[in-house]
C-alpha cells in the first residue's frame, strides 16, 4: 500500500508538515527513530514570540507547557552586564520534552500514523515515488530528519557543511536571581563563534553553551562554563538531571533542498538562522508550508501520474543578512572588544535587533534604531 506523504523526523518541522498535509487530506506516515519522542533532546527548546502563532496553528499550546521569559541580561566576559527590554516581546520557556509528545500526540489526533522507533535506512525510486525498505511505498517523501538528514543522503540532495556544537545541562531543584530574564554570555574562549545561557526554564533551570563545530576541533564544556558563570547569575542550589547536545547548522539553506517527489524542511534544509542558530520557528513554517503544498499539489494532475516530474519547494527563507552578520561575528568576536562595548547605546541597540528581531536586520528601521 502506497502512503501519499512519507515524512522522517517526529520533531517540529515533521508534526507541521505530518498535520498540514493531512488536514488538507492526504494520507500521511512519520518515521521517527526515537521510541519516546520526549527523550534525547537536542533542543533548549526556547520559542520566540513569532513562532507561538506557529505551533496555535496545529493546537493552542497549553498553559502548562510553557513559561514566558521578557527580557534579556547580556553578560560580558569581565563581569559587566546590561539588561535588554523590548515592550511585548517574550521568549517561551518550555517543557521540551512534554512539548514533543504533545506535538506527536496533535499529529495522531490529525489522523497522521506516527510510528516511532521505527529509523529510516534510505528508499529507492519507484515508478511515481518511493519505495522504503520494508516494502511499503509513498508518493512523496519528506526530510524533516535534522541537521544529518539521511533523506538528504538517500535522495542525492544538499548536505549540511557548517555547524555549531551545543550542550546543555537541565539542572533540577536550582534557582536564579533574575528568573526572568534569559541571561546570554559573550564569551569567545568557552563559546567560539556563540555564545552560552542560562535561564530558568519550566520547573528546571538550562544552562548551556555552543561553539563552532570542526572535524577534531575541541566540544564546548558546558560543566566548566555552568560553574564558572553561577555566582553572577545566583544560581544556588540543585543538580544536574539531563544533558542536551547537538549541531545546528549554521551554513544557510542547502541545495537543492528538493527534487522529483523529495522535499527537505527544517534543520534537514539548513532553515537555521545563521546568526541566532535558533531554528524551531523556521522547523515549524517550512514544515507547515510544505504540507500546505502537498495537499494543494496531491489535487493536481501530477500527483498521480508516475511520468510527470513534481518539485514540491514551497518559498524558504535566504537568510542573506544573517549570513553576513554571522560572517562579521566570526571575524570581530574577541573578550576583550566585548568587555569595552558592553556599555555602549550602539551596541545595545544592535544586541536588541538581534535578540528581539522585531524587524528584518537589513530593513532601514532597524538601522534607524541603531544610529539613533
Ligand atoms: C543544543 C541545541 C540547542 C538549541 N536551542 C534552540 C532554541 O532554544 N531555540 C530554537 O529556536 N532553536 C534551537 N536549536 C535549534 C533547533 O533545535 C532546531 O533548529 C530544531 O529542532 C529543528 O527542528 P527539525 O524538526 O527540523 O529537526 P530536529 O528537531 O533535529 O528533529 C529531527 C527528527 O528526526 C529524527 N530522525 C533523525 N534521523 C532519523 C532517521 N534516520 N530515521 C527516523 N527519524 C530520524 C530525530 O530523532 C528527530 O526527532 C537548538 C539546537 C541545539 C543543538
Amino acid at each position: 500500500m502506497a502512503n501519499d506523504v512519507v515524512i522522517v523526523g517526529a520533531s517540529f518541522a515533521g508534526v507541521a508538515c505530518a498535520v498540514a498535509a493531512a488536514r488538507a487530506g492526504a494520507d500521511v506516515r512519520v518515521l521517527e527513530r526515537r521510541r519516546d519522542p520526549g527523550e534525547r533532546l537536542h533542543t533548549t527548546g526556547i520559542v520566540v514570540k513569532e513562532a507561538l502563532a506557529e505551533i496555535d496553528a496545529i493546537a493552542p499550546l497549553p498553559e502548562s507547557l510553557a513559561r514566558p521569559i521578557r527580557g534579556v541580561r547580556l553578560h560580558a566576559p569581565g563581569g559587566a552586564s546590561i539588561a535588554l527590554d523590548s515592550p511585548g516581546y517574550f521568549f517561551l520557556a518550555t517543557d521540551t520534552p512534554a512539548l514533543m509528545r504533545w506535538l506527536v500526540d496533535r499529529a495522531r489526533e490529525a489522523g497522521v500514523a506516527v510510528d516511532c522507533g521505527v529509523p529510516f535506512d534510505g528508499a529507492s525510486r519507484a515508478a511515481g515515488g518511493w519505495r522504503l525498505p520494508d516494502g511499503t511505498g509513498t508518493r512523496f517523501l519528506v526530510g524533516a530528519d535534522g541537521p544529518k538528514s539521511r533523506v538528504a543522503r538517500s535522495a542525492g540532495l544538499g548536505l549540511n557543511a557548517r555547524f555549531l556544537f551545543g550542550e546543555e545541562i537541565e539542572i533540577a531543584g536550582a534557582s536564579l536571581a533574575e528568573p526572568d530574564r534569559l541571561h546570554c554570555f559573550l564569551d569567545a574562549r568557552r563559546a567560539r563563534g556563540y555564545i552560552g545561557w542560562m535561564f530558568a526554564g519550566v520547573g528546571v533551570v538550562q544552562a548551556g553553551l555552543a561553539g563552532t563545530h570542526a572535524r577534531g576541533g575541541g566540544t564546548p564544556d558546558a560543566d566548566e562554563f555552568v560553574a564558572a558563570v553561577a555566582p553572577r547569575v545566583g544560581l544556588s542550589g540543585g543538580h544536574a538531571r539531563a544533558r542536551r547536545a547537538g549541531l545546528i547548522p549554521i551554513g544557510g539553506p542547502v541545495a537543492p533542498g528538493a527534487a522529483d517527489r523529495v522535499t527537505l524542511i527544517g534543520d534537514a534544509a539548513g532553515l537555521v538562522s545563521p546568526l541566532t542558530a535558533g531554528g524551531i520557528h523556521t522547523a515549524l513554517e517550512s514544515g507547515r508550508r510544505l504540507g500546505v503544498a502537498l495537499g494543494v499539489a496531491r489535487a493536481g494532475p501530477a500527483w498521480r501520474d508516475a511520468t510527470a516530474p513534481l518539485v514540491v519547494a514551497p518559498p524558504a527563507p535566504r537568510f542573506r543578512a544573517k549570513r553576513l552578520a554571522r560572517a562579521i561575528y566570526d571575524r570581530v568576536q574577541s573578550d576583550r572588544l566585548f568587555d569595552l562595548a558592553i556599555g555602549n547605546r550602539a551596541f545595545a541597540a544592535l544586541a536588541r535587533l538581534v535578540f528581539f528581531h522585531r524587524r528584518g536586520l537589513a530593513s532601514p528601521a532597524a538601522w534607524r534604531d541603531l544610529i539613533r
